[in-house]
């Protein structure tokens, strides 16, 4: 792999591996174990694993390695370990080099499950964790401590798609001697170079852009060699997180179009952010580009585009939210994102439903939001379903 390719080269080239058939399209190994030639070779292959050496698929596999090397590439990390889903990332990055009485930061707006694992899980273990604003620095500098292990946040929140000052954060970490560990799905690997902000360990579920059609669940933790190989892959390959040789190859398909799906999702978001800003129904529109947005200058400096997600904030509270919902012909009801097609949720019904009122109203999940995946349609017939949508009531 040439170090000096662009992004869109080594999303189709980077980390492929070509058997003896010399196949163009990278092979599904579909296999758990591998065969060693004699039993001098096994123990060899005990005592040291290369990076070519396979021996358990629960530790890696071929197609698997393809995928995290292809992604690491598109990173710029040292190396990467991909698991079965975004949540084993989450879970590996947080749980392998905590212990009890270690000390976490972060952010307070989080994926539901992000937000259980460290509320509920590390509690349990004896980790203590301390949320803040993810967006005020200064609740960020009150909270380190000399303990302070890892400062954890979401680029983008979901679904008020606040935006976190990724350098700032990491400023204050490193300076506790802590590592910023980012959950990066929102802002998605094309938009952000997260890693280069200032981040230490970048988790993706894979389930969202990277597949980019709704049909696997993955996921991967990117970060330097010593972290991904000494730290994180003892925990998950011993804990059995990896992620299937099928789910890798869906993923690695889903790379090659990864670029070219994600900039035209964000036109489209972009576009409609434009038009229905203003509009006599909704109180607000959240896009992280748009310049109504409190801190569009952060995200226009921390990412290319705006993501392909946009928030609705409905006039009239959650009986014309389930009203503008019920009445979309093209945008589908679902709590996922990051697909081919779009998608629509309703926040305080559906994923934060956990949260109390007052949670999500200090959150900013009102009963009017609406949270808008933008897929792949034609961006004209997306705008005419939610201007329908919205005279429907
Ligand atoms: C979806 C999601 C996850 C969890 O990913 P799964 O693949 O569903 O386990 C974690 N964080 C964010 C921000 C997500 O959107």
């Amino acid at each position: 792999m040439s170090e000096t390719w662009n992004t869109k080269t080594k999303l189709v080239h980077a980390g492929s591996r070509r058997s003896q058939y010399g196949e163009v399209s990278e092979a599904i190994f579909l296999t758990q174990g591998f065969v060693y030639e004699t039993a001098e070779a096994a123990e060899a292959r005990f005592i040291e694993t290369g990076t070519d050496e396979f021996i358990y698929a629960r530790y890696g596999n071929p197609t698997v390695r393809m995928f995290e090397e292809r992604i690491a590439a598109l990173e710029g990390a040292e190396d990467a370990f991909a698991t079965a889903s975004g949540m084993a990332a989450v879970n590996g990055a947080l749980f392998a080099g905590l212990k009890a009485g270690d000390h976490v930061v972060a952010a307070r707006a989080l994926f539901g499950s992000c937000l259980y694992v460290l509320e509920t899980l590390l509690v349990r273990f004896g980790v203590e964790v301390t949320f803040v604003d993810g967006t005020d620095l200064d609740q960020w500098r009150s909270a380190v401590r000399a303990d302070t292990r890892i400062c954890f946040v979401e680029a983008l929140s979901n679904p008020t798609l606040e935006v976190i000052d990724i350098a700032g954060v990491a400023e204050i970490a490193h300076a506790a001697g802590a590592l910023l560990v980012v959950d990066n799905v929102f802002a998605t690997p094309v938009f952000q170079r997260t890693l280069t902000l200032g981040a230490d360990v970048v988790v993706y579920s894979a389930t969202k852009h990277i597949d980019g059609q709704g049909r696997c669940l993955g996921g991967v933790v990117l970060g330097t060699k010593h972290f991904i190989r000494k730290v994180l892959e003892p925990y998950l390959k011993h804990t059995g997180g990896a992620l299937s040789p099928f789910n890798a190859w869906v993923m690695l398909k889903g790379m090659e179009t990864l670029d070219l799906r994600c900039r035209a999702g964000a036109e489209t978001a972009t576009m409609l952010a434009e038009r229905l800003d203003g509009h006599a129904k909704l109180a607000r529109v959240i896009y992280p580009h748009l310049a109504s947005h409190p801190q569009a200058a952060l995200a226009k400096r921390q990412m290319s585009m705006g993501g392909t997600v946009l928030s609705l904030d409905i006039k009239g509270g959650k009986e014309a939210a389930f009203r503008f919902l019920n009445a979309l012909q093209i945008i589908l009801i679902s709590n996922n994102l990051g697909d081919a097609k779009s998608l629509v949720t309703h926040p305080a019904t559906t994923t934060h439903q956990r949260l109390t009122p007052e949670q999500r109203a200090a959150l900013g999940i009102g009963d009017g939001l609406v949270r808008i995946s933008v897929g792949l349609e034609d961006s004209r017939d997306l705008l005419a379903d939610i201007e329908g949508a919205l005279t429907f009531y």
